[in-house]
């Protein structure tokens, strides 16, 4: 691996993708970087470097984008991915198949499935990953920490959730749920000694309460009130079916957004799961409060939820990133395809006329990046932005033909980086993460898998 403050030059790069505000697309550009930033970009023959410490990376004609984004994750799950019991069923019955398997769930079994799902992500050009971590079977301690240690490991930007569940019910056992307190506290424990708000951080917490059939309003609200004490960012999972509205209804008088804005989550911090099933007038009022939807289509048709109306969210002013969600309902990690899959159901829901190719790559880029407060630091290739860039191939046989590349990228099979770089780091090199022993992770992981689901 490159040293921490080594200087990278990006060569030959066909097509520089910089989804900067005007979505400038360079042919034949290059790229210095620094210290984790990027401190030029520009077109033709690249400057000689000043340095001798200098790398330099040959794109060989290749596509680069700024690294893709992932708002909404469980990396616990991929410990049963693909599950055959729960392969055809829908959301609830889906969750009352697969919580029980997790019952002796431990750190290290998430430290394994984190480094698991981590790699999966950077491999397909995933810089910034968000993990919505709310299982704690038997109030057990450690697992957040074990997702942080990973990510140290992996070099990957992490925003972790610490996620929570508070109510048992048919389908949260009791060994699933904790105390506000014993969360709470472990919330405040997480940001005294994880949480790193300064530009170009590599660690963040979020707070991010399961669900509201799964979660009390004490708890909505107490972690509402900590995030904004601390300035951390707010989750849950909301709209994605319409049972959760009829429980809502039942339960708490009234539907999800009322609830969640009598519990103070009615800000900028907020970013929400999901997000399919909001009428008119709550769709306005998620864009009057400049909300976060995380769009996952992949798990969205796989559990048949609906469609998010990602086209009248963002026409309201709301935020819409991306997300693989878990990988038990996916069942990929793969976040370039998450792109193409939300360009060909965001027009099965408005039209083949609905989001272009640079629409798509905006939710995966600078609409993550916002969702997650990042804004400043992440989402395009600009000179003073972290140095989080893709390499993508442009000539090989899955987009053989195509006149346009970027589109190409998009539009024809999801493939893989050649190259990534995190934090002005080489993360993937030649379709490879150096330093990391691939089969021996993957043989502890399935050894994790079979023990869970058996
Ligand atoms: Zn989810």
């Amino acid at each position: 691996m490159s040293p921490a403050n080594s200087r990278l030059c990006i060569r030959n790069i066909g097509h520089l993708v910089t989804m900067d505000a005007v979505e400038s697309i360079f042919k034949n550009a290059w790229i210095e970087i620094a210290d984790g930033r990027i401190t030029a970009i520009g077109c033709g023959e690249p400057p000689e470097p000043a340095t001798t410490d200098c790398e330099i990376i040959d794109a060989h004609q290749g596509i680069v984008l700024p690294g893709l984004v992932n708002t909404h994750h469980h990396f616990y799950q991929n410990l049963a991915r693909a599950y055959t019991p729960a392969t055809n069923l829908a959301l609830l019955p889906w969750l009352t198949c697969i919580t029980p398997l997790f019952k002796n769930l431990m750190p290290e079994d998430l430290f394994i499935a984190s480094k698991v799902a981590m790699a999966e992500l950077m491999l397909t050009g995933c810089t910034t990953t968000a993990d919505h971590h709310y299982l704690f079977p038997s109030a057990r301690a450690g697992f957040i920490d074990a997702q942080f240690e990973a990510a140290k490991d992996m070099g990957m930007r992490f925003h972790a959730g610490r996620g929570s569940m508070d109510t048992a019910s048919e389908i949260i056992p009791d060994w699933a749920t904790e105390s506000v307190d014993e969360i709470m506290n472990d919330c405040q424990r997480l940001r005294d000694r994880y949480h790193d708000p300064a530009s170009g951080s590599m660690r963040q917490l979020f707070l991010a309460p399961s669900a509201l059939t799964c979660a009390s309003p004490t708890l909505f609200s107490e972690t509402a009130r900590m995030a904004s004490t601390f300035d951390l960012g707010l989750h849950t999972h909301c709209g994605e079916t319409l049972e959760e509205d009829q429980y809502a209804l039942d339960h708490l008088g009234c539907r999800q957004l009322p609830f969640l804005a009598d519990c103070g989550w009615e800000t900028e911090r907020v970013w929400l799961a999901h997000g399919i099933h909001f009428d008119d007038g709550e769709i306005a009022h998620l864009g009057k409060h400049k909300m976060g939807i995380a769009h996952c289509p992949c798990s969205n048709m796989r559990l048949g939820s609906g469609i998010c109306r990602v086209n009248d969210l963002q026409n309201a002013g709301a935020k819409v990133g991306l997300g693989v969600d878990g990988s038990a309902s996916n069942d990929s990690g793969h976040m370039l395809n998450e792109v193409r899959q939300a360009l060909l159901l965001t027009r099965v829901k408005h039209g083949a006329g609905a989001m272009s190719v640079g629409e798509a790559l905006q939710m995966a880029t600078t609409e993550g990046a916002a969702c997650l407060g990042r804004s400043d630091d992440l989402g395009s290739l600009e000179v003073g932005k972290c140095a989080d860039v893709g390499i993508y191939p442009a000539d090989d046989i899955f987009s053989s033909g195509a006149e346009n590349p970027v589109e190409a990228l998009i539009l024809c099979f999801p493939r893989q980086v050649d190259t990534l770089i995190i934090n002005g780091r080489i993360r993937v090199r030649e379709g490879r993460i150096p330093g990391l022993d691939l089969d021996k992770l993957l043989a502890s992981h399935r050894t994790a898998a079979k023990r869970i689901q058996t």
